[in-house]
């Protein structure tokens, strides 16, 4: 019998799985998947062995919303309310992207979010150029679906972003013939109709009609922010979920960003449609736009996921804090305590963020057959002890500091705290001068 590519022994093993197994012992990989996953996997020898002796290993993170065109802009968007953020500084920013700042963005988003130990992203690229940021995700070896941002209405819209229906149509179908399911299937494409206020009713039609019965997802912005919500209801009559729903946007390929303004009624219509949503806590506190009543959401049966959404709302793109944070705002938003406890958090951000995605049967549990994704976590820091539940230990003490080793489709990208597929010295040296560039042609260099 062939020999398996890769050990990982002696760590306690959060599973995740149906049963939530947390066992003490081994993982094996062979190829891309998971060949054995608990007690008594050491004692053969693999290629290459990984000692996580005093570690946990668990599902990497999956984070459902995130912008790496935007992780150039970091601290050039602070404390604005999300309309005035959007228009005044994200929209001339991102116009301003050539091909060159766009890729040294995107490999500044996945080489921070890499070795936090997020593995698989949902991504919502600029208007232009976004072959560059499918070329970052290759090299950098995360899984994602990524898509160009489609505009083709808007009055503050900038010149630079706006295109024409036809245009933004034909160049998402030729990204999506180039791109999904390319790197064995680690890279898909999704459609990615900005939010409402930016696209027409045509625009909106035509992409749920491409993603119909499709692997390929549609992914948009709701119910983020209270001024939008009425922006959208002074146009369209009704609210921005509904008008998405009568334009197809709607059922379990449909991600949509956010959810803070959702009504109850909407979120039972939401769950019966199984639209998925994904919650942003950091964003949405940033852009004081709210808190989702994730609690509600989850009890009404909708499907929600967890994403640090831009760096320029956040300011981090960090799965810790957002696992923590939605974790904490549950139970201010309930006034309860045990709103939403660790485990479930837990979930939301691997296992359900998968669901999300539409990637559970591959990704999100530790299951022998499903791909190798997960993350090596020394348990052991100071933060950390003595003891107490693990789940309690990973949702509220433990950092991003703490992730040790990050496997994706098998292959080892982060090792010893250290990114492999990266050069993350070069990363921070191109962001930099990028990151200046990009402001000065933007008109809002300091
Ligand atoms: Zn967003």
């Amino acid at each position: 019998m062939n020999e398996d590519d890769l050990l990982v022994r002696g760590a306690t093993i959060v599973t995740l799985d149906d049963a939530r197994r947390v066992v003490k012992g081994d993982l094996r990989v062979r190829g891309d998947r998971l060949v054995h996953v608990g007690p008594g996997g050491s004692r053969r020898p693999a290629k290459r062995v990984i000692d996580a002796k005093g570690c946990v290993v668990m599902p990497g993170f999956v984070q459902a919303h995130v912008h790496l065109c935007q992780a150039l802009f970091r601290g050039m968007a602070d404390d604005l309310p999300l309309l005035p953020w959007l228009a005044e500084r994200i929209w001339p920013l991102e116009g301003a992207h050539d091909a060159r700042s766009l890729r040294a963005s995107a490999r500044l988003g996945l080489a921070e979010m890499l070795l936090a130990g997020t593995t698989t992203i949902l991504d919502m690229g600029t208007v232009q150029h976004h072959d560059a940021v499918f070329e970052a995700i290759a090299e950098s070896g995360m899984r994602a679906y990524s898509g160009k941002a489609m505009m083709d209405v808007g009055e503050k819209v900038p010149r630079s972003l706006r295109e024409s229906t036809k245009r933004s149509l034909e160049e998402s179908h030729r990204l999506r013939e180039r791109w999904h399911g390319a790197e064995g299937g680690r890279l898909r494409y999704a459609y990615a109709p900005r939010f409402i206020l930016s696209c027409s009713e045509r625009l909106m039609r035509e992409v749920a009609e491409a993603v119909a019965g499709s692997d390929t997802l549609a992914h948009s912005h709701a119910a983020e922010h209270a001024a939008e919500r009425a922006a959208v209801k002074a146009m369209l009559g009704r609210d921005d979920v509904a008008a998405l729903e009568a334009f197809g946007l709607a059922g379990p390929r449909t991600v949509l960003a956010h959810g803070v303004q959702l009504k109850p009624a909407e979120m039972k219509r939401v769950a019966r449609l199984g639209t998925r949503f994904v919650h942003c806590p950091s964003a949405n506190l940033k852009l004081a736009s709210g808190i989702a009543d994730v609690r509600a959401m989850r009890d009404h049966g909708v499907v929600v996921g967890l994403g640090a959404d831009g760096a320029p709302c956040n300011n981090r793109m960090d799965p810790w804090t957002e696992l923590r944070s939605a974790a904490l705002l549950a139970k201010v938003r309930r006034d309860d305590a045990a709103a939403l406890p660790a485990q479930e958090a837990l979930e939301l951000a691997t296992r359900e963020g998968a669901r999300a995605l539409g990637l559970d049967a591959e990704i999100g549990t530790l299951e022998v057959g499903k791909k190798a994704d997960f993350i090596v976590v020394r348990d052991d820091g100071l933060h950390q002890e003595p003891g107490g539940d693990v789940y309690g230990r990973l949702v509220y003490a433990t950092t991003a500091a703490d992730v040790r080793d990050v496997i994706v489709d098998g292959r080892c990208v982060v090792e010893s705290g250290a990114l492999r597929t990266l050069d993350a010295a070069k990363v921070r040296s191109d962001a930099r001068r990028e990151g200046a560039k990009v402001a000065t042609r933007a008109g809002l260099a300091r």
